[in-house]
């Protein structure tokens, strides 16, 4: 089936926006990337699965699927994604709870041990992850302080597992909400289903986090304000927060520092093209003015090369590229 023909057969079965050759850029923090063959924002969880619905069967299995949340952790090939986008807006941002967590999903919340008042926050897969730092926050709840100056969504940071701060998702997951795109099944799985670990989580392209529960203990409010305030404070001093970037670019390798390699290979400031290693900090790589994706994905090569070249060790990419690059 060609994607004439897909977007043809989700036309008049989704409520959502369907556009044919987006350009997906405005999307991602890195700005950078081309069109989406087909992009559909769902308008509720109903839609997602009419959505779902209409991809399943063999005719169209082979068609790409890409899921994308605020676009935080990816850099889009040039040519952009010859499939479908499937990417969450306004529609799945919201936060709701603050009663107490029932019993059987605190067990879930690793945290529970050192903090044994656990309350609720519901949300949905596109709510911006500093939003989550802010409810809580406002009702002395803590444990989501880390999340504060994180530019990601609820999808995309229980998908990766993000974390910072010597804490991360899987520290105060209790479930999320699972859809699988080729059985359909809508079901929510405890966290502990998730297998969650240094930024990563067993969920696959073809599964898609609709919402997640997350505990809360509960904590003193200018604590909690101060750590945040601390948090912020940490970031904008050693990383370059206000420029086109992904965050991260390596993952850190067990007992040591992506940052330190890099900069120990002699790269702070490396550039390809239009894209260079931050002085500031050496595993976030800026995109500069007239840069490609494909000058971050050949910055990104050349860097893990030079790299083990100089430590012998191989950095593992943590920002995610999509679609198709050279070499
Ligand atoms: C300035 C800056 C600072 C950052 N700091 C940190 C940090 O401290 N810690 C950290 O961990 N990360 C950090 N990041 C990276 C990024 O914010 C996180 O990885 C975040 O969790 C990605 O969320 P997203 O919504 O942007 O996902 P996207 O970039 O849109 O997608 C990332 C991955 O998640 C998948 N995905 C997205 N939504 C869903 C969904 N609903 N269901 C299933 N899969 C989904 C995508 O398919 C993709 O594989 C930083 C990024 C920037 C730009």
């Amino acid at each position: 089936m060609t994607i004439d023909q897909v977007a043809h057969l989700l036309h008049g079965k989704v409520r959502g926006t369907l556009t044919r050759d987006l350009n997906l850029a405005g999307f991602t923090t890195y700005r950078l990337g081309g069109p989406a063959a087909v992009y559909f924002e769902p308008a509720d969880v109903d839609d997602v699965a009419a959505f779902a619905g209409a991809l399943v069967g063999s005719e169209v299995a082979d068609i790409p699927v890409l899921v994308m949340g605020r676009g935080s952790n990816l850099v889009i090939s040039d040519r952009g994604w010859p499939g479908v986008v499937l990417r969450f807006g306004a529609a799945f941002s919201w936060i709701e709870g603050g009663d107490p967590l029932p019993e059987e999903r605190a067990k879930c919340v690793p945290a529970r041990a050192d903090t044994p008042m656990l309350y609720e926050m519901r949300t949905g897969a596109s709510t911006a992850l500093p939003q989550l730092a802010n409810w809580a926050a406002r009702r002395s709840l803590a444990g989501m302080e880390f999340t504060v100056a994180i530019p990601g969504s609820v999808g995309g940071a229980v998908r990766m597992n993000a974390g910072a701060h010597g804490r991360d998702i899987a520290a105060n997951l209790a479930a999320a909400t699972i859809l699988d795109l080729d059985s359909l099944e809508v079901a929510e799985k405890a966290a502990p289903e998730l297998d969650l670990s240094y930024r990563r989580s067993n969920l696959t392209e073809r599964r898609v986090v609709l919402d997640a529960t997350f505990g809360l203990a509960q904590g003193d409010g200018a604590a909690i304000k101060a750590r945040m305030e601390a948090h912020r404070k940490h970031r904008s001093e050693t990383q370059p927060g206000a420029v086109q970037n992904a965050g991260s670019v390596f993952k850190n390798p067990e007992g040591n520092s992506a940052g330190r390699l890099v900069e120990a290979a002699g790269l702070k400031g490396f550039t390809v093209g239009g894209a260079s290693v931050s002085e500031l900090h050496a595993n976030f790589f800026i995109a500069g003015p007239g840069s490609s994706s494909q000058d971050v994905y050949d910055l990104v090569q050349e860097v893990r090369h030079r790299v083990h070249e100089h430590s012998g060790i191989w950095l593992e990419p943590e920002i995610r590229f999509v679609g198709d690059f050279d070499g």
